[in-house]
């Protein structure tokens, strides 16, 4: 399998020179030369998770050095549970995917990485260079803290994310180190691109990237839609849509790519917070980016996300684009809303994130929507708590960072202070 740019203009390359490029030389994420399609019978027993992983993503890296050791990643990168909770009404499920480590679902495809990685040798010093609206930025540290010949340096909008966000970035020491940007996600988004064009920084460092331009954050994500699909159609014989919590693209790429492959997917359905410009841009046709706006869903807060060239790349018809796709933006207090409704109606507390998917999934009516969650509510306990009236109990994997100490440096949006700041004179 062969991986293109979406502009293009540079190289082919196998699975492990995209995942080591991230972007590619002529400014294009890479995605893969064809999605393959996996024959899923509708009977039979449902592979485990990571058995369809090892079979989905082998076929990713068929003819890569990687393509054998893909069982072995996926054993040790998805070591905790991913419930899929069927609710007795309509029916509706919720896939939780925040049992990871740092709690979201970013730890899901940020150990694949991380192990992948791990299994490519390097004859230079590693940098994994992150931009975060939240959660990223703790899942990559969580999966690289540690390891020997890479460091990492995580940047983040300085003020606009949880608490407890903030400690699962800078608690970590030893290789980690975190950045308080004075400006948004998309300045650190922007700050990361233009590091990875410098000569000087890529003097010191062989550059690698773990935010979702780079691919290998997008396939592994694919797995969990594939397997939560043919569970949902196991359990109650009907085909579900997925509605994702949506920011910079990544996950609902995924979900997008696993129904190509020919899962059982209805449809895949956008939630976005008051950050509108992909729900714009599916009712006018018309892309216009945006600078992005802070909300109590904070790691949806993308103006410019830059998976969108991954979507316009795969739906070069906009008409054929709109009839599998849709997209809502839901303001803050929809929000809040949604999150005391679904209290209510299904005794689950959501993170906002979630509560925004949950709000969709009603707006849109019928039945057969499954809910993403994406993030333990605990990790946004300030929102949630004061809207469902109790406490919400900390998971350990959470109350173990919690317990740190955290240290961050403050730096303005500037590629001379980062790179000042990584590079020691
Ligand atoms: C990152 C994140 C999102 C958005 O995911 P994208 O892949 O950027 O669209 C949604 N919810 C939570 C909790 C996240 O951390």
């Amino acid at each position: 399998m062969k991986f293109l740019s979406t502009r293009g203009k540079a190289p082919a390359l196998g699975f492990s020179q995209a995942l080591v490029a991230g972007l590619a030389s002529d400014g294009g994420l890479y995605v893969p030369e064809v999605l393959p399609r996996i024959r899923v019978s509708a009977k039979g027993k449902v592979p485990e998770l990571r058995e369809l992983g090892h079979s989905i993503l082998g076929k990713f890296a068929a003819g890569d050095p990687l393509a054998r050791r893909i069982p072995g990643i996926c054993e040790r990168a998805w070591d905790f549970p991913v419930p899929l909770k069927i609710m007795p009404e309509a029916p509706d499920g919720m896939l939780e995917l925040f049992h990871g480590p740092t709690a979201a679902f970013k730890d899901f495809a940020a150990r694949f990485l991380a192990e992948c990685l791990a299994a490519i040798p390097s004859s230079r010093k590693r940098l994994v260079l992150v931009a975060t609206s939240g959660d990223t930025g703790g899942a990559v540290a969580s999966a690289f803290h540690g390891r020997p010949g890479v460091e990492v340096a995580i940047l983040y909008p300085r003020g606009r994310i949880s608490p407890r966000q903030e400690k699962q970035l800078t608690a970590w020491g030893g290789n980690v180190q975190a950045f308080a940007v004075q400006g948004s996600f998309d300045d650190c988004q922007n700050l990361v691109k233009s590091a990875f064009v410098d000569e000087r920084l890529g003097s010191g460092y062989e550059l690698l990237s773990a935010n979702s331009i780079n691919i290998g954050r997008i396939l592994p994500q694919a797995i969990y839609y594939a397997w939560a699909s043919l569970e949902f159609r196991a359990r109650t014989g009907r085909v579900p849509g997925f509605v994702v919590p949506t920011g910079n693209l990544g996950n609902a790429l995924a979900a997008i790519w696993a129904k190509r492959m020919g899962f059982p997917i209805r449809e895949v359905a956008l939630a976005l917070n008051a950050n509108r410009p992909i729900a714009d841009f599916l009712s006018s046709g018309e892309w216009k980016a945006a600078s992005a706006v802070a909300t109590i869903a904070n790691a949806m807060d993308v103006g410019n996300p830059s998976n969108m060239e991954r979507l316009r790349a795969l739906y070069p018809s906009h008409r054929e684009l709109i009839s599998e796709v849709r997209a809502e933006s839901f303001g803050d207090g929809q929000i809040r809303d949604a999150i005391r409704e679904a209290y209510t109606r299904w005794s689950v507390p959501l993170c906002p994130h979630t509560g925004a998917a949950y709000a969709l999934a009603r707006r849109a009516g019928g039945s057969d929507w499954i809910v993403v969650a994406t993030a333990h509510p605990a990790k946004f306990e300030r929102v949630v708590e004061p809207l469902i009236g109790r406490e919400i109990p900390v998971p350990p994997q959470l109350s173990q960072i919690l317990e740190k100490q955290g240290s961050s440096r403050e730096i303005p949006v500037s590629l001379n202070a980062l790179r000042t700041a990584l590079i020691p004179s």
